[in-house]
């Protein structure tokens, strides 16, 4: 094995339990004007989701912690005020949220005008300034009219991230999409300035331009960063050749719940699962680029409540398996794969021993689950075709390669499955698909899934 899936295989069960009566609560933002009689804004948790997303330890000292890496605000083109998308995920068991608006950090004096602003419109009337007046209440929201315009102050992250984070408990990373040309989007998570698109010639130099562009605020910050590729699909921006071309570069979104992005391909482009075994077996195999994880994420704008938006928070998210719950543990974990990407299904455990792959599903009630070992054999063939449109000319497309990349190696009906290694595997990576219906589902019908990280077999 030559990644840092080497744990021991736990199979602690993840208990959730209550806080009971010793939650603490962050300070409140109207303390100064307590005096005052309108109500008591209740910005943080309600009681219920509380208990449910307080994480227990296992028997070596690790968390489950859930998170985002994919939130857009008013910052950029989500519909919400920074504040109303933080409660929604402290509110809905997160425990980390990357805030990752198009080209922007939440930083500096910015005044908007929410009436006017295109989402807001087209949130069927959903009033979104009223919303965010209501929940924080006037001591707390900036805003003023004149001549019948409304202008609303952005907070910045540093200004309202007290009222969210809690230690051990709930963590806000500054992120940024950074949008360039050619439909080329990629996230840096924990940066400490903007990065700037970075431009260039081709698909595959803009995305090397930028992941460069992160490396060396890394290097220059000494904070940890985590550069992801996002929504390959989307306009078919990014193919699984130019993925597989990128040094640097461990992470894409193998699922992105932005209904605009075609996690599943259509006819002349393959669907994420496909393409990341592609990616896996040109990377490992023929270019020496190496590992590359997937990540689902939610990419979420729209959080007036209505359910009729496109993007709506909670559709896809991370695992990350750490003992602390600070920017540095997570980011660290998430780059040696301990962690799992879902859309619902929740894991007790997955590892990768020398000999063996292990997968254990915590299970719900009447539904059941297939596990998938996925890899190619070391011994493949990799010639490929061009993909051809209707009149025969060749597509901008993932070409079309042998079914023995990204072979299903075994499958199996039930909560948990080990596959044994026969040695002839690049890799093995796992997929877990339930019965039960994704409740906010990027397209109708989808069930909730998992997928584990792949590693190398020797
Ligand atoms: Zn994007
Ligand atoms: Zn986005």
């Amino acid at each position: 094995m030559k990644t840092g899936l080497k744990k021991g295989f736990i199979t602690a069960v993840l208990l959730m339990i209550g806080l009971g009566g010793a939650d603490a609560q962050s300070a409140h933002p109207a303390d100064h004007a307590s005096h005052h009689t309108h109500k008591t804004v209740d910005y943080t948790v309600d009681p219920d989701t509380r208990e449910e997303a307080t994480p227990v330890p296992d028997e070596e000292g690790f968390y489950w912690w859930k998170g985002n890496l994919h939130t857009h605000t008013l910052w950029s083109d989500g519909d919400h005020f920074p504040e109303t998308v933080a409660k929604w995920y402290r509110n809905n068991g997160y425990h980390f949220l990357s805030l990752s608006d198009h080209n922007t950090l939440q930083t500096g004096d910015k005044w908007i005008q929410p009436r006017l602003s295109r989402y807001a419109a087209s949130a069927g009337g959903v009033d979104v300034f009223e919303q965010y007046l209501e929940e924080f209440g006037k001591e707390w929201v900036e805003f003023n009219r004149k001549d019948d315009t409304l202008q609303v102050r952005l907070k910045p992250l540093s200004e309202y991230r007290h009222l969210f984070e809690e230690p051990g408990r709930f963590l806000l990373i500054q992120g940024e999409e950074i949008t360039d040309e050619k439909v080329i989007h990629m996230n840096a998570h924990n940066i400490g300035s903007f990065i700037e698109p970075q431009g260039g010639e081709t698909v595959r130099a803009i995305i090397q331009n930028n992941v460069n562009a992160v490396h060396k605020h890394q290097k220059e910050s000494g904070r940890p960063v985590l550069p992801h590729l996002n929504h390959p699909n989307f306009h078919y921006a990014v193919t699984a050749e130019d993925l597989a071309h990128i040094s640097g570069l461990r992470f894409f979104e193998v699922y992105n719940g932005h209904r605009g992005v075609q996690n599943y391909g259509d006819e002349h482009h393959v669907d994420l699962d496909r393409y990341w075994d592609i990616v896996l077996t040109l990377r490992l195999a023929h270019l020496d680029k190496g590992i590359m994880y997937g990540l689902a994420t939610d990419d979420a704008h729209h959080y007036d409540g209505s359910t009729d938006h496109t993007a709506l928070p909670g559709r896809g998210w991370v695992m990350v398996k750490a003992r602390y719950l600070t920017p540095r543990h997570i980011i660290t974990a998430l780059k040696k794969g301990d962690y799992y990407a879902t859309t619902g299904v929740t894991l007790r455990d997955f590892s990768a021993r020398d000999k063996e792959y292990l997968v254990e599903i915590e299970p719900e009630e009447g539904i059941d689950y297939k596990i998938q070992f996925i890899g190619t054999p070391k011994d493949h063939d990799i010639s490929s075709e061009e993909v051809l449109d209707e009149n025969g000319k060749p597509i901008r497309a993932t070409r079309t390669y042998s079914r023995e990349i990204g072979q299903v190696y075994r499958e199996v009906e039930g909560t948990q499955a080990k596959y044994e290694y026969t040695g002839d595997e690049l890799y093995v990576r796992a997929k877990i698909i339930s019965t039960k219906k994704h409740p906010n589902p990027f397209q109708e019908g989808e069930t909730e899934m998992a997928w584990t990280q792949p590693v190398l077999v020797e």
